[in-house]
């Protein structure tokens, strides 16, 4: 069983998530390239246990879209509970099994102890991120691939964690085979903020445009992405960005202030970031990361809103009117 705080009841509500992935996030970007990305992930673990205690200390609920792999303890633990690999016509978004020469001891690839670390913390989720950060809306992905993800996952967290995910962020927030997660544990997925440039996720399509529009969007602090939970859909509203300079993050903040304080009844205000981008530079990160967390529980108690994972977010049906 998964701990939770007991809160005062309010129809809206602020949800974060963060995409615990590890190296599993970016190896189709870095290959075997072991040292492209290490001062960031070397910065997780020490992020991942912060977190946890900033969030415990302010009684705030989270829920952590953990990588399968991430559970496992070595890498041939991995490789007999990995589900067989997807045919993507991309060969460079494929895991490659040089990886367990690269990194034989698996220290960014695998956290057994991080993911007891999150079960062990009163009110956050330990959620879905698919087993090897897979990229559901790839060509050559079929969906016996994403139920042998979704069962892969799901059989790893129960039987090592004690755990059924039933909340799924999409790697890329790629979200596909969605009329299908009935036939799985899942009940609740992360859809993509409610603007179109937001839902340009494949490889193809996400380019300088859509994201230069998601950079402004995210600095605008009259901008509002709040919403409804939308029966299992919890829309994101924001994707936090821990490296601005000074100025900028200043914009962020103003925004998030703005979001929170605008909540009507029912929306949902759904912040996102990965344990990797509060970034090795801890001395800014840490301050930042205490600084969110600090504004979501100070508005949220000033405000009577509730902090929730996403497993706990309701579908409130529209009121139809009878005449
Ligand atoms: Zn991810």
């Amino acid at each position: 069983m998964q701990r939770r705080f007991e809160q005062e009841v309010s129809s809206a509500a602020v949800v974060m998530s963060f995409d615990f992935e590890m190296r599993w996030g970016v190896h189709d970007l870095y290959g075997l390239n072991f040292d492209g990305y290490r001062r960031n992930l070397e910065s997780c673990r020490p992020v991942v246990l912060a977190t946890l205690n900033l969030l415990s200390e302010r009684k705030l609920c989270a829920t952590w879209a953990t990588v399968g792999a991430l559970g496992v303890n070595d890498w041939n633990d991995y490789f007999s509970c990995a589900p067989p690999p997807p045919e993507y016509v991309d060969p460079h978004l494929a895991v490659r099994k040089e990886y367990a020469s690269m990194d034989p001891d698996g220290i960014f690839h695998f956290a057994p102890d991080l993911i007891r670390q999150i079960v062990q913390t009163e009110g956050q989720e330990l959620g879905n991120h698919s087993f090897s950060h897979l990229y559901f809306r790839e060509p050559g992905v079929r969906q016996d691939d994403f139920f042998a993800d979704m069962a892969a996952v799901e059989n790893l967290f129960k039987a090592r964690f004690g755990v059924v995910p039933v909340s799924l962020v999409y790697p890329r927030n790629q979200s596909a085979f969605t009329d299908q997660l009935n036939k799985t544990s899942i009940k609740k997925w992360r859809g993509s903020e409610p603007a179109w440039f937001y839902d340009c996720t494949s490889t193809k399509q996400n380019t300088m445009f859509p994201r230069a529009l998601r950079l402004v969007d995210s600095l605008n602090p009259w901008a509002f992405r709040a919403s409804p939970c939308e029966s299992e859909v919890v829309r994101a509203s924001m994707f936090v960005r821990f490296s601005l300079p000074e100025s900028l993050w200043k914009l962020q903040i103003m925004r998030i202030r703005n979001e929170i304080k605008a909540l009507q009844q029912d929306d949902v205000f759904h912040l996102w970031w990965h344990p990797h981008n509060v970034r090795f530079d801890l001395r800014r990160g840490l301050p930042r990361l205490t600084q969110i967390l600090d504004i979501v529980a100070e508005t949220c108690m000033a405000r009577k809103i509730a902090s929730r994972s996403m497993k706990d977010c309701k579908h409130v049906p529209m009121q139809v009117a009878n005449h």
